[in-house]
């Protein structure tokens, strides 16, 4: 009877999702529909629910049509963030559907340690994150698949005004106000070419740069995650933008990651024009951070037209890996951009976990043996890679931040108002030397992540377990306010 009854559970959990046969992992996305604002809530909604620690979603602003434009963080890494954009036009909105899907395919492998296209997913998505906004424009998307009926009445004769009279919206590119969205932002705005001077279904850039919501909604999102590369998906034509004015420094940098998107897409490569038209998410980019960004065209050619959705089978083989890779690629170039100062060398850092010793701060790098938990000294520092000495010479190992303790020195008095144990060394519970009565302590420095301080003794420097201590800095003495006091 119990059997019949847990059947039955099983059966409607996956009538809701869809189950592959082969591996036994449940899409919660199926790109292979018209994929509404609705849909996309939905599926977002699910997706955290399912991997609340890999997956977190966040409304970034609201449309004047009161729709939620979203972002969706996906992996656990602080280090590299990488920002991969959708449906900033109306009509284009499979891109939606790519990067949705992009979000389901990761997490699934993510949840079964996969490898896609020969990125190790955990490892990736450990190293750091993918911010997705799949669909930055959901009021254009929406008056472009559903027409008038999801717009309140008094907007309509706008709508069809700026849609050359026409009820029919399947050509629609701007969002509901009129504005395109991707000739909005603050790169060479004045040079956006074929401006309509006027509200319209596609290719008005504003008044001003900026002034509608889903461009800011990017651009504060961008400055907030600072990422190393963006990605922002258009249709159509398979082709591939790269280049903005990029500086001369950058330029073979940015060109060979493209080529890398080229060999993978088999979209045609764009090359630089003398005189571009400005106004792109990918054109404020490349002015303001200086980092390579991307705006792949997807899908054969379709004249003010949405994709058909049978043409979603050979966008998702050109293009799903790509986040993947551009976190990848991202997590390099961020390692590069770690400067080491002078303090971070000759740190002493204590191991608590085991680590792995590499010949290189990668991990394609090849790695000869395991180093147990133990104090070592730092002598180069890239990101979480340390550069240390061993017995097998100099190796690279990685360290999250849970897997080591850095010593700070320090220098304070700190009030003790109940007994605490002392001991010889830090991280050795068995070297008990004994209790202190309350009394005023010097600290000389600490492992302050992990609680431990080292402090002056009439025996010489012990240590103690102080959890949550918390040092406060003496202020500075201000100069002007002594002189007076004299
Ligand atoms: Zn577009």
């Amino acid at each position: 009877m119990k059997r019949f009854v847990l059947l039955g559970i099983v059966i409607s959990l996956f009538s809701a999702s869809y189950a592959h046969a082969d591996t036994g992992k449940i899409s919660l996305v199926h790109p292979n529909q018209i994929y509404s604002y609705t849909e996309m809530l939905d599926d977002i909604t699910e997706l955290v629910e399912k991997y609340p620690d890999l997956v977190q979603s966040k409304v970034l602003a609201k449309t004047k049509f009161d729709r939620d434009i979203v972002a969706v963080r996906l992996g656990k890494g602080e280090d590299a963030k990488v920002v991969i954009a959708g449906s900033h036009h109306a009509r284009e909105h499979m891109t939606t559907n790519l990067v949705m899907e992009m979000i389901d395919e990761y997490t699934q492998a993510f949840a079964v340690n996969g490898v896609i296209d020969g990125f190790d997913v955990r490892q990736e998505l450990t190293k750091g994150s993918i911010w997705f906004i799949p669909m930055v424009n959901p009021d254009g998307v929406m008056l472009q698949q559903e027409g008038l009926k999801d717009f309140p009445e008094e907007a309509h004769t706008d709508l069809v005004k700026w849609n050359n009279g026409s009820t029919d919206f399947t050509r629609w590119k701007a969002n509901a106000e009129g504005i395109d969205p991707n000739r909005q932002y603050p790169a060479a705005w004045d040079d956006v070419k074929d401006n309509t001077g006027k509200h319209s279904w596609a290719m008005f850039k504003g008044s001003k740069p900026q002034e509608i919501i889903e461009v800011q909604a990017v651009m504060d999102l961008t400055n907030e995650v600072n990422p190393e590369m963006v990605i922002s998906y258009h249709s159509s034509g398979e082709v591939l933008y790269w280049w903005h004015h990029n500086k001369a420094d950058v330029i073979a940098r940015d060109r060979e990651l493209a080529n890398e998107l080229v060999a993978k897409t088999g979209y045609l490569l764009m090359e630089p024009k003398r005189d571009p038209s400005g106004g792109g998410y990918t054109d404020w980019f490349i002015k303001n951070f200086g980092r390579p960004a991307f705006t792949p065209e997807i899908g054969e050619f379709v004249r003010d037209q949405n994709l058909p959705i049978g043409a979603f089978s050979r966008v998702w083989k050109q293009n799903n890996s790509i986040g993947l890779w551009s976190l990848n690629r991202g997590y390099d170039l961020w390692l590069k951009r770690q400067t080491i100062t002078p303090e971070m060398l000759e740190q002493k850092l204590i191991l608590t976990e085991s680590v792995k010793l590499y010949m290189e701060p990668s991990f394609t790098s090849k790695y000869s043996a395991t180093l147990l938990p133990q104090t070592v000294t730092t002598l180069e520092k890239r990101g979480n890679w340390h550069l240390i000495h061993t017995w097998l010479g100099q190796r690279w190992i990685f360290t999250p931040p849970h897997t080591l303790a850095i010593f700070e020195k320090l220098d304070a008095r700190v009030p003790l108002s109940e007994l605490v144990v002392m001991y010889d060394k830090s991280f050795r519970m068995e070297t008990r030397m004994g209790t202190l009565a309350p009394q005023e302590l010097i600290i000389l420095g600490g492992y302050r992540a992990q609680g431990w301080y080292q402090i002056h003794t009439w025996l010489g420097p012990k240590w103690v377990i102080l959890p949550g201590l918390e040092i406060i800095p003496e202020a500075p003495v201000d100069e002007a306010v002594v002189e007076l006091g004299l």
